[in-house]
């Protein structure tokens, strides 16, 4: 059966009314029959029909036995960083989300947890930093923003090896760039996978929430141990959004890829572009592992360096594009995009955020299901900001804070033509 199938008729209809959508249970408590007598739910932060749903969803999508919703995607991180005790250690990739950065290390070291940040695309490096206390070893694969490739199948190999079965680090993988409709960590040997649902699951930039999945019933257990204790679950509402989106992902996802090679296609012949970071061009140090990996899609994130590799550069593009949005987050329908060092990743210390490549100008594009000529169009567009230096005033002191802020806006104004706007960024 193909997936977008299994997804469609995976979701119950509901037993009561024959509802075809899943009923929002919007209840904070079950009434009860006698004590301890339920229909199998007492109370909403211990669990909630259309949690359940989302919960169940998220397991069969990763080919996992247990699923647990989230807040957000960091509450799901956090999750899983609760089965740490102090003296343990994480090895995890150099190339981390801004965020998980940030609770690694100012949350939990400070309870005495230690994180090792290696470049895992070569998984010797894991090696040189694993030891008996380390209890967990972190990937993302495709990073953020760099979109590094790492081999889950390699590491989890390499960790079979080198550990005996009862100090065997878990292997962790935030599968949040990929998807499980481009790639299923558990069945590359991962036991933990995470997913910033607010992503690509979701889909509409209209929901924060967070999933993860795991093969292990015990594990599994034990995470919702930690999911029921300390609180950080999924309303109703945004479990039937995720629901809802996640109907649509492997078409959306297809979509989403198929732009993002245009995209990336396009960036690598323009003469402002340094460097493209996407998997699915050929030229990707670890193309040939993500084509294995990753069902021969690259997904939807390019990331790009400029020639001019400074701030001002990549402020131009990313206030000079019209379709490509400039905000946090990615995976959503609309196309979106970013500036990491001041943005996602400004959390991470300049000189580490360098050594993991992301550069002053390296701009973030998150490529939506619009056309693809639209989208290659309008990165153009970015381009020309970049080559006419719109924003190069800003760096010479010729104009005020907010004179700049209006061209900004003006420039954004989707009322007047986009050719107009244009000429009013370079021009004020
Ligand atoms: N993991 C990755 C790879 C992310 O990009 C993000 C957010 O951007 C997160 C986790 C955190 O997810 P959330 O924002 O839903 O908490």
């Amino acid at each position: 059966m193909q997936e977008i199938t299994r997804i469609l008729h995976s979701l119950p209809i509901d037993p009561l009314t024959g509802a075809i959508s899943v009923p929002v249970y919007q209840t904070a408590t079950f009434v009860q029959e006698a004590p301890g007598e339920n229909k199998g739910f007492d109370y909403a932060r211990s669990n909630n029909p259309t949690r359940q749903v989302l919960e169940n969803l998220i397991a069969r999508l990763e080919h996992g036995r247990r699923g647990l919703a989230f807040a957000s995607g960091l509450a799901a991180i956090d999750c899983v960083l609760k089965l740490l005790q102090s003296g343990d250690e994480i090895v995890a990739v150099d190339d981390i989300y801004g965020g998980s950065f940030r609770l690694f290390t100012h949350v939990y070291e400070k309870f005495g947890v230690k994180v090792h940040y290696v470049d895992t695309t070569d998984p010797n490096n894991i090696l040189d930093v694993l030891s008996p206390k380390t209890r967990l070893v972190w990937l993302e694969t495709p990073t953020n923003p760099t979109l590094k490739i790492t081999d889950i199948e390699a590491v989890s190999r390499l960790l079979a090896r080198v550990s005996d079965s009862c100090r065997r680090p878990l292997l962790v993988v935030d599968n949040t760039f990929a998807s499980p409709a481009l790639q299923r960590p558990l069945e590359l040997g991962a036991d933990i996978v995470i997913h910033s649902a607010t992503k690509y699951l979701a889909g509409h930039s209209d929901v924060i929430a967070g999933l993860l999945a795991v093969h292990d019933e015990e594990l599994g257990d034990r995470l919702k141990f930690f999911q029921n204790a300390c609180g950080g679950i999924l309303g109703p509402w945004d479990s039937w959004l995720t629901i809802r989106g996640i109907e649509t992902l492997p078409l959306r996802v297809e979509a989403h890829c198929r732009n993002a090679l245009a995209v990336a296609r396009a960036l690598s012949e323009h003469k402002a572009v340094a460097e493209v970071f996407y998997p699915g061009l050929p030229a990707h140090p670890n193309h040939a592992i993500a084509a294995r990996q990753q069902r021969g899609l690259g997904g939807g994130v390019v990331s790009f360096t400029l020639k001019d590799d400074t701030e001002e550069a990549a402020r131009a593009f990313v206030t000079g594009t019209r379709l490509f949005k400039l905000a946090e987050s990615l995976g959503g329908v609309k196309s979106l995009v970013c500036h990491p060092a001041t943005m996602t990743h400004k959390s991470i210390p300049e000189e580490k955020r360098h050594a993991a490549g992301v550069r002053d100008s390296l701009i973030r594009l998150s490529c939506g299901i619009e056309g693809a000529a639209d989208l290659v169009d309008d990165v153009r567009l970015g381009l020309e900001a970049v080559g006419s230096g719109s924003s190069s005033g800003s760096g010479s002191g010729s104009g005020s804070d907010s004179d700049r802020r209006e061209s900004r806006t003006e420039s954004r104004d989707g009322s007047s033509s986009s050719r107009d706007s244009r000429q009013l960024a370079v021009t004020v």
